[in-house]
């Protein structure tokens, strides 16, 4: 057996019954664009496989870690992954819509992939309250408060620096 390979001999023999998996493993290339599984992660996987009429029904478990940017003040940015799922395996190739087996080996490698690139952040944050860099001068907001004016009284700006190009007081609030 190979990583993310299950034995199905049994099952296949019987016709009838399920059989537990759990491993843990790493795979390459699990990435979106603004996050990502690294290559020497474990990957967690635990479920079940059922002989179904039409082929093999695997409820499965897979967890990790994710790394990433923080969209918001672009510092590096991780979290745990959990995802979980049931799929019917049908004897023969993969198609576009159901993943495929031959023979007595059961192979996870493309649903795990499939599960865990739908599930990687794709607005990943360092934390659920950042505060982000400040639009104006960059200063992140998380380690240290500029004077800049806050975002929502942008309008309020607007009037300061029309008021004091007339002359007038600025605005006090
Ligand atoms: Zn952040
Ligand atoms: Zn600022």
């Amino acid at each position: 057996m190979r990583d993310f390979e299950v034995s199905i001999l049994t099952l296949r023999q019987r016709g009838v019954g399920l059989e537990r998996f759990a491993f843990a493993a790493a795979m390459a290339g699990l990435a979106v664009t603004s996050s990502r599984v690294e290559a020497a992660e474990p990957i967690v996987v635990n479920g079940v496989v059922e002989a179904a009429g039409e082929g093999m029904l695997v409820s499965i478990e897979v967890e990790t870690r994710w790394h990433g940017e923080c969209v918001r003040c672009l510092d590096p940015a991780e979290g745990p992954l959990r995802v979980t799922a049931r799929e019917l395996f049908r004897e023969g190739p993969t198609t576009d819509d159901t993943y495929g087996y031959h023979g007595d080996v059961l192979d996870l490698s493309e649903l795990v992939h499939d599960l865990v690139i739908l599930e990687l952040p794709v607005l990943p944050l360092c934390r659920v309250d950042c505060r982000g860099l400040c639009p104006s001068c960059g200063a992140n907001h998380n380690v240290e408060q500029c004077t800049c004016a806050p975002l929502s009284a942008s309008a309020f700006a607007v009037l300061d620096t029309l008021e004091s190009v007339r002359g007038d007081h600025p605005r006090v609030r």
